[in-house]
């Protein structure tokens, strides 16, 4: 078998919302056909992608790899025509032809029908799932009528086909068939039925993009950071905690700021992301974060975050000491935190306990942090 797919993209279909038709709109970070033509391109027993495209859409999409691009005609029948004949002169025996739209189709769903191809070259192939709902007749929002669903489908693409059967059907074809299988049996062809998918979703309307853009997506990516910090007492008057001046009588030794809270969740995040340590981000060693305010990592931390695709979903820090008091201080701390990742503040926990007058913290050597920070995609 030499196999190819046409894909048609020519419709300019704005139902969908927006001016611009819905195969070349943005749909999770790159356009609807760009997500059509990759779950293609990695089959490879597909030799040849042709993509009929609309002649003002020519030059959004430059051929590329086993992708060739021709232009389509004023209607979908006739766009497929224009993919055949474009193949008409190579070595080409079963042909998948696929609505750009359709852009979720899964490469297994591809693979299955290939399958299905193999077993001989005198019928064509195409998905489908049965009806599952009620089927109502109705006028004027009134119910008319029932109607068995039995024996009926929804029909999806790729529909397969032997290439010069197609191919023949579509040249001897009105124009007036709803899809290929129609052309397809209307010249006597045989069609088998395999097994659709849910995720196969035609984009035609605002809510099957959201639908699809989730589909897309895949599974909802959860992850979870903890983070530890110490830092010890030195001279001074105050300590920051969660970017919060508290009085005290004496002051948090450290190369920044010494905001022992700060460095406790911004490693915490760096550690939900799988992102290293503030160290590795601030080297001490580098004197530019000499003194400097530890809002700043904590920012480029919250920043790498969005930038991979993450919200972050709630933080819990507990700080360790047995002065200062932290209680009359937390809602501040709270507020700032909110404020620097960007959160509602009942994501925000800031909780306090001595450790008994046991251990450094407990001979006041010093103040101990530990922080917990979830993330989930976006
Ligand atoms: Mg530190």
């Amino acid at each position: 078998m030499s196999i190819a797919a046409i894909i048609v993209a020519a419709g300019r279909g704005v139902r969908a919302g927006g001016d611009t038709p819905k195969q070349w709109r943005m749909l999770s970070g790159k356009r609807v056909i760009d997500w059509t033509l990759d779950a293609f391109a990695q089959i490879e027993d597909i030799s040849d992608i042709i993509v009929v495209v609309h002649p003002d859409d020519a030059a959004k999409l430059p051929a590329a790899g086993k992708i060739r691009v021709v232009t389509g005609a004023e209607t979908r029948a006739g766009s497929v025509l224009n993919g055949l004949r474009a193949l008409q002169a190579g070595e080409t025996t079963h042909v998948l032809i696929h609505d750009a739209a359709r852009c979720c189709i899964a490469p297994d769903l591809i693979q299955r029908i290939i399958a299905h191809l193999a077993n001989g070259d005198d019928f064509g192939v195409a998905p489908a799932l049965p009806v599952s709902d009620a089927l109502w007749r109705g006028s004027d929002m009134k119910v008319a009528g029932a109607e068995s669903r039995d024996g009926l489908y929804r029909a999806q693409t790729p529909q397969a086909f032997p290439f010069k059967a197609i191919l023949a059907a579509h040249e001897a074809a009105d124009g007036r068939a709803a899809d290929d299988v129609e052309v397809a049996r209307a010249a006597g062809l045989e069609i088998r039925i395999v097994d659709g998918a849910e995720s196969n979703l035609k984009i035609t309307t605002p809510e099957d993009f959201a639908r699809a853009e989730h589909i897309l997506r895949g599974p909802m990516d959860i992850r979870t950071g903890t983070g530890f910090d110490v830092h010890r007492f030195g001279p001074g008057d105050h300590v920051m905690l969660c970017g919060v001046a508290v009085p005290h009588d004496r002051g948090l030794q450290g190369h920044s700021d010494a905001d022992v809270a700060l460095h406790t969740v911004t490693d915490a995040l760096y550690g939900a992301l799988a992102g290293g340590d503030i160290g590795r981000h601030f080297p001490p060693s580098d004197p530019k974060w000499k003194g400097a305010e530890s809002h700043i990592f904590l920012r480029h931390a919250v920043e790498l975050a969005q930038s991979k695709g993450f919200r972050i979903t709630n933080v819990d820090l507990t700080l360790i000491c047995e002065r200062p008091k932290i209680g009359p201080y937390a809602g501040a701390m709270i507020a700032r935190l909110a404020e620097i990742m960007e959160l509602e503040a009942d994501r925000v926990s800031v909780k306090a306990t001595t450790s008994e007058r046991l251990g450094f913290t407990g001979r006041e050597e010093g103040i101990a942090a530990q922080a917990v920070v979830t993330v989930m995609s976006l």
